[in-house]
């Protein structure tokens, strides 16, 4: 049966053409036309193995013998090339195996600074079961391979370059399924993102890589040394609380996610963000404010206060402005650097926490292994 040349790493690929008999720099130049530049107008990434001109016939025959390429294919009507180039927007892609993922592009212009953001998809699903979020209701499918995940930024850099002739700047590990717990793909998907042998070009420091707390892969990042900038969601720093909300936490508590937290700075000396969803009533008092900033005191840290996104059939709500406010005033006379992510994306379900394929009909809470 024919393989997807897509799910191999390099190394994995050099050595497949090596048992067909093939020189294994190869396998190099055939990654430069999956996710190099190409064609008029410019696309990221051929199509088929003829299109790969410095191999020659004979090796093109013999790669279409053995494998395919696969390609995301767009699922959902959002691609309106008459986006106004502020709009966030919502990719749904369908896979090779018919599983569907999801990914948003977020335009961001602010202090006369253009970004796009894409933020990708690592698994189908999740297994984690956070009480806030539509993916945590889906129950875990599948990892994604790196090159799926690579072609969500493929997918949309195509798409920029076609529509509104702009270059993706940022990708942030936020769409569906947990990073820490697919990280070798994640890696090596951040790994092609920021190299400069394909069409990304991405800097690491524009790279995030989001958890909901697995310390163990935060230890891992920390001895890789990578360079990606971490966020970790944390929502409650009140153990209970946060155990009630995200099932993780029993697993891995706070105490283990200072300790892994602090490790990590001792490598790498890179500030942590924290993803902080206020929800009224529940994490937005002044002892959620005052637990926080002891937690921020564990290594040097940013806070991003998330707009909480309404998903359907479950009752959290925002906190009121003022109440809201009163929790940004604590953290900054404690001397934190606070920022609000306002809710992008609201009007077509793109937003944190709110991605859940046509499957959500099928919702099911499935709960992590720990408990
Ligand atoms: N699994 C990873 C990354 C994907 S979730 C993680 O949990 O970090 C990306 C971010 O969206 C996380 O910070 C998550 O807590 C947040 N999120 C989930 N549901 C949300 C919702 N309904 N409203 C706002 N943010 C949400
Ligand atoms: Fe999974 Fe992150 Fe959603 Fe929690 S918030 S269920 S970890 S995707």
């Amino acid at each position: 049966m024919k393989r997807d040349i897509k799910s191999f790493s390099l190394p994995e690929l050099q050595q497949s053409l090596a048992a067909l008999g093939e020189k294994p720099y190869r396998a190099a130049q055939i990654f430069r036309w999956l996710y190099g530049w190409s064609g008029e107008p410019k696309q990221v990434g051929v199509q088929a193995f003829d299109e790969m001109l410095n191999l020659g016939k004979a090796l093109q025959e013999k790669l279409s013998e053995h494998f395919f390429i696969s390609r995301l294919e767009p699922a959902n009507e959002t691609l309106s090339t008459e986006i106004e180039s502020s709009q966030t927007l919502k990719f749904l892609f369908r896979l090779t195996d018919g599983k569907e993922i999801e990914s948003v592009l977020i335009p961001n212009h602010t202090h006369g600074r253009e970004r796009w953001t894409v933020c990708v998809s690592s698994q189908v699903g999740c297994a984690l079961a956070c009480t806030f979020c539509a993916t945590g209701y889906m129950g875990f499918t599948r990892n994604l391979t790196a090159g799926e995940i690579v072609d969500q930024v493929a997918f949309i850099q195509s798409w920029l370059t076609l529509h509104l002739d702009k270059t993706v700047t940022n990708v942030v590990f936020m769409g569906m399924g947990e990073p820490l717990l697919n990280l070798d793909h994640c890696l090596e998907a951040a790994d092609m993102l920021s190299s400069s042998d394909y069409a990304f070009q991405i800097a690491p420091s524009r790279i995030t890589l989001s958890t909901s707390g697995i310390a163990t892969g935060i230890r891992k990042l920390a001895d890789l040394g990578v360079k990606y900038k971490l966020a970790l969601s944390l929502h409650s720093a009140i153990e209970e609380k946060r155990a009630a909300m995200m099932p993780v936490t029993n697993e891995f508590s706070l105490a283990e996610l200072r300790s892994a937290l602090k490790h990590y700075y001792d490598r790498t000396k890179k500030e942590v963000f924290y993803e902080y969803t206020l929800l009224a009533g529940i994490n937005d008092g002044a002892e959620d404010a005052d637990a926080l900033i002891r937690f921020s005191h564990t290594v040097p840290c940013k806070i991003n206060l998330i707009d909480y996104n309404p998903i359907a059939n479950i009752d959290f709500t925002r906190p009121a402005e003022a109440r809201q406010e009163a929790f940004i005033q604590r953290l900054h006379d404690a001397g934190l650097t606070v920022t609000l992510r306002r809710s992008r994306g609201k009007d077509i379900d793109a937003a944190c926490g709110q991605l859940a394929t046509a499957s959500r009909s099928e919702k099911k809470i499935v709960r992590p292994v720990h408990t």
